[in-house]
């Protein structure tokens, strides 16, 4: 037997192929053009962004962590405030607001969907917290509506996580402006993803646009006159151009997620493991397929040993990270963030999986039956 049957959790090196001659193409024209830091590439890729995304501006920033700092940076968050957090993210929406001195203030997901539950956060209010960041977690758009309102009701701002959720819709309406402003990684393995770091915000918003503008680039507008004490956080111009290949194919490649995880649905039914489920108003863009069983380990190992890649996002919680231990978190406040992490289970998906994928894991999962 070759190789031939194994299933990588994500094939970049596909992607690069199916797109390789528009990539290198891209690439080249850069390195010609002089133009290595910002300029017009990064320019035409943030036009096309922001109007691919609904919204009136995207700024390009060097990364999807420096797309959360400096939206909460823009859009007026002080040292010492609080910001409200899902308890069940990646740590990087942690890590923003504690890179801005903030205090992130965690609340529980809804089981059924994984994201922020809006009916919890109230609660979370104190007369320090600033803003929200819901994270669209696995590709699937948080409940932004009440969100948006809690908001309202409590003059505070709304950040957006969507490191996960490139072309995913509300309500019908991209991801993209529905809060103050909305931040994105780029990072390679992401729906839009780059063949290194980059990141950007979107808004509505000109002064927050402009805002950020200034802050990624060491606060100047002009060069050698600092107005804010930036940072050096800017999207490189080949990135820029590969991106805007890659752009041009997102729709199409996470149409091709969308078949695989209603493949998934179809053969993974009747089994004991809980499917994604996906509220009418929600259109996910599946840059994850997240199944959750007791008997996680158990599966992830079945389905290791038969060559099929699989990843917990993610293992450990922020809150029971040691990086967070000064803030005293316990696991037994935050009982649903800690089950997921040790039920939850991401199966291969992505624009070069084969479509055969679902039935292979639905045949080991049969195997498995008594
Ligand atoms: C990937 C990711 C980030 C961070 O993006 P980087 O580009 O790696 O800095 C932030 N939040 C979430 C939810 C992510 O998945």
């Amino acid at each position: 037997m070759t190789k031939m049957d194994d299933i990588p959790f994500l094939d970049l090196q596909a992607a690069y192929r199916e797109l390789k001659s528009d990539i290198d193409n891209a690439v080249q024209r850069v390195l010609e053009s002089g133009y290595y830091i910002l300029g017009p590439e990064v320019e035409a890729f943030e036009d096309e962004y922001a109007s691919y995304c609904e919204a009136g501006y995207a700024v390009g920033v060097g990364n999807g962590l420096d797309a959360l700092v400096l939206a909460l940076r823009a859009v007026g968050l002080h040292p010492g405030d609080e910001v409200i957090v899902p308890s069940h993210t990646y740590i990087a929406t942690w890590l923003a607001v504690s890179q801005c001195s903030a205090t992130p203030v965690p609340v529980e997901p809804r089981e059924s969907t994984y994201n922020i539950d809006p009916e919890r956060i109230e609660a979370a209010i104190t007369s320090r917290t600033r803003a929200i960041v819901p994270v669209h977690l696995y590709g699937q758009p948080a409940d932004l509506g009440p969100i948006l309102s809690i908001a309202r009701r409590h003059n505070l701002r709304v950040v957006e996580d969507a490191a996960q959720a490139h072309g995913a819709r509300y309500k019908g309406r991209r991801i993209g402006a529905h809060g103050d402003a909305v931040a994105w990684s780029f990072y390679p393995g992401k729906n839009l993803g780059a063949l290194g770091d980059g990141g950007a915000v979107t808004t509505d918003d000109a002064s927050i646009a402009e805002r950020i503008r200034l802050l990624r680039n060491y606060g100047s507008r002009e060069k050698y006159v600092h107005e804010a004490q930036g940072v050096n956080s800017r999207l490189d111009p080949i990135q820029a151009a590969v991106l805007r290949v890659k752009l041009s194919v997102l729709d199409q490649w996470n149409q091709r997620r969308r078949d695989l995880a209603a493949r998934y649905a179809d053969t993974l039914t009747g089994f004991d493991i809980v499917l994604p489920s996906v509220p009418d108003w929600a259109e996910p863009v599946w840059h994850l397929f997240v199944i959750r069983t007791k008997a996680r380990d158990t599966l992830q190992t079945r389905l290791n040993q038969a060559g099929i890649g699989t990843i917990i996002h993610y293992p450990i919680p922020p809150h029971a990270q040691q990086a967070y231990e000064s803030l005293k978190l316990e696991d037994k406040a935050f009982p649903i963030a800690t089950r997921l992490a040790e039920e939850v289970l991401s199966l291969p998906i992505g624009p070069h999986l084969n479509n055969d994928a679902p039935v292979v894991v639905a045949n080991v999962l049969k195997e498995d039956r008594p």
